[in-house]
């Protein structure tokens, strides 16, 4: 009988997946995300499970020779190497989907929230500060325009929860244009970058972390920006440098910010935006709900698994061909001839 993969994890998740590894394989729990730690600890891996912490660089996976796969319980694998994995004949799946309604949903809490000054009223609240209700006027988020960059899974959500919910007028900015079914549901008209920042009165960001993506909210572009938007990340922080953002804000240029994300995180003390009544700012916890938790644990689980078990993943990051093919030629055996 062949013993059980080792199945180490930066994390512990929701016991719909940590049951289902557990009945796959021996689970560990690392110990630290010190990468002194990490280093020693996953030298036996045959699985790595990963959230949002943890650099998962090419070093990292030389400690691990017998890694076949990488699993990320959530969508943006930014902290992940993938062409270092590829390299290396390791797969990386993730879990595409599982936590779309949860950031979509949040992305209104921040817009309606901002627009409404949800934190100044709730201070003024804790204050006993009752009559600032007259002071504290804000603005309806329906029929305004809103611009969505980065047109995928989320960002068409909210474009059609948009349209639906609040008539908004949509338009998008992406890298390739939506199907025309997509357009429709969210009666979005997709645009050029200029014409986005110029027209919208909301923008909300639902890009990758990339090079094409990286401070693409700078000083220049939020020049660009129509007065007294909303600017709402919940993608990665370091799209939009926050400094550029803080100086939008102090000039009155920007209404209004919202984010779950920061260009370092945890954010340090000293923060540009943090403590800013015009900010709307949750700790990265857009897709902490119940059940997107239990959709990205169980995706994840049933993905490992299905490499571990040299079946194909439902969710492959770099592609299973190609992975194949380097094992071929590394002299590794085929991740379908795994037994799990
Ligand atoms: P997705 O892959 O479905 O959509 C991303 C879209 O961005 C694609 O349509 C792509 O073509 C487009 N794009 C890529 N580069 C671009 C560029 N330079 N300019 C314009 N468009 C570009 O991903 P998704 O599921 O919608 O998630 C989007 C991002 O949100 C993830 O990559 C992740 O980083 C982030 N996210 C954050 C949380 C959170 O907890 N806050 C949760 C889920 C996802």
């Amino acid at each position: 009988m062949p013993t059980k993969p080792i199945i180490y994890s930066l994390t512990t998740m929701h016991e719909s997946g940590m049951n289902r590894l557990h009945e796959a394989g021996q689970v560990r729990m690392a110990t630290s995300l010190k990468p002194e730690v990490l280093h020693k600890e996953i030298v036996d891996a045959d699985a790595l499970v990963i959230r949002t912490a943890g650099d998962i660089n090419a070093e990292l996976m030389d400690h691990a020779p017998k890694l076949r796969v990488i699993g990320r319980h959530g969508v943006g694998y930014d902290q992940v190497d993938v062409p270092a994995a590829t390299a290396r004949g390791i797969q990386v799946v993730y879990t595409p989907g599982a936590n779309t309604e949860a950031v979509a949903e949040h992305v209104f809490a921040m817009m309606i929230g901002v627009s409404k000054h949800f934190p100044k009223q709730s201070l003024a609240v804790d204050e006993y500060r009752h009559n600032d209700r007259t002071k504290l006027v804000g603005r309806d988020i329906f029929g305004k325009t809103l611009g969505i960059i980065g047109f995928g899974r989320i960002g068409r959500r909210v474009g059609a929860i948009a349209k639906l919910g609040f008539n908004m007028r949509v338009l998008y900015n992406d890298i390739v244009a939506a199907p025309i079914e997509i357009e429709e549901r969210a009666g979005a008209t997709r645009v050029s970058l200029d014409q986005i920042l110029a027209e919208s009165d909301y923008l909300t960001l639902h890009v990758p972390l990339d090079d094409s993506t990286r401070k693409l909210i700078n000083a220049e572009t939020l020049a660009k920006l129509k007065p007294n938007a909303v600017l709402i990340n919940t993608c990665r922080g370091p799209v939009c440098d926050e400094h550029a953002v803080r100086d939008a804000l102090e000039s009155k240029h920007l209404f209004g910010y919202g984010a779950d994300v920061y260009t370092v995180e945890p954010p340090e003390p000293g923060h540009p935006l943090i403590g800013r009544k015009d900010c709307m700012l949750t700790p990265h916890s857009a897709a902490q709900t119940i059940e997107s938790l239990t959709n990205m644990a169980t995706e994840v689980a049933v993905d490992v698994i299905n490499v571990l078990a040299g079946r194909a993943p439902i969710s492959p990051v770099n592609d299973p061909a190609e992975v194949a093919a380097v094992r071929k030629r590394l002299g590794k055996p085929p991740l379908t001839d795994a037994l799990i």
